[in-house]
């Protein structure tokens, strides 16, 4: 993690153009920092959790870190008046029996959970079709348990297909990247810790930012180029994804970009 985050977010909070600043994260160190990062003007967190039963999350987080140690820093961040979603990626044989433990857990604490399909994020994480548990099967699976009604979109291009359990408010949310691709709204471009610019998460090269500041470029310079790397952007990956492309197309890792 950067050093001084919260120095940075409260530096980002004071520019009048910054209308939003969430911050992604395993959840590890909340308990460290929720509060010097709360201060600083932090408000929303997106936190991945993708099992709640002790040895699967341990096997899928590589270190045999326990879910009752993130429960507790969401509860912590949740308390101090975070607006918190948690993010759990579904991968059919893996963690797909979590589905159901996982939704009545936060529907229960009032979060908004997340399901994500099974991405073919970088270059080497083991994807294939046959490991993606769909928005329709999941959605299925709920309502086998649960009342559920949609949920407007709260704005244009939002990744998330929401919908509201009817007994309590809570909300479920649904990223569809894989059975209903979203590349035609998408309206999120990508800077690097390293100041280079990506139009797509699954590009394999971007546009060096940080050399065009360094050589003085000035700040409506640097606005023309980005309005002109975005205007003439081609991104579709998740429409054009296949088999092939997962294998073959090299990608920027999403720990480099951010999801
Ligand atoms: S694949 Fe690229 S263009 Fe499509 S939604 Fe994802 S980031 Fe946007």
């Amino acid at each position: 993690m950067r050093r001084n985050l919260s120095a940075l977010i409260a530096l980002l909070t004071q520019l009048d153009e910054v209308e939003d600043i969430g911050l992604t994260t395993n959840g590890m160190l909340l308990k460290a920092h929720a509060q010097d990062l709360y201060q600083a003007g932090l408000r929303r967190l997106n936190i991945s959790l993708d099992a709640l039963d002790p040895p699967l999350f341990g096997q899928i987080n590589g270190r045999g870190i326990k879910p009752a140690y993130i429960l507790e820093n969401i509860a912590y961040a949740q308390k101090m008046g975070f607006e918190i979603k948690v993010n759990m990626v579904v991968q059919k044989g893996i963690n797909d029996q979590e589905i159901i433990p996982m939704a009545r857990y936060f529907k229960d604490n009032g979060i908004t959970l997340r399901f994500i399909e099974f991405m073919d994020v970088g270059n080497d994480n083991g994807w294939s079709f046959k490991k993606v548990v769909t928005k329709k099967e999941m959605y299925e699976m709920l309502k086998e348990e649960f009342e559920l009604e949609p949920v407007d979109p709260h704005y244009f291009g939002e990744v998330a297909k929401l919908y509201r359990y009817t007994d309590n408010g809570a909300q479920v949310g649904f990223i569809t990247s894989v059975s209903e691709s979203f590349c035609s709204s998408c309206t999120r471009a990508r800077l690097s810790s390293e100041g280079t610019f990506y139009s797509c998460l699954f590009a394999s090269s971007g546009f060096d930012l940080k050399k065009m500041i360094r050589d003085g470029a000035s700040d409506l310079e640097l606005r023309e180029k980005i309005c002109q790397l975005w205007e003439h952007r081609a991104d579709r990956y998740s429409d054009e994804r296949t088999e092939w492309t997962a294998k073959n197309r090299k990608k920027i890792g999403m720990s480099y970009i951010g999801g």
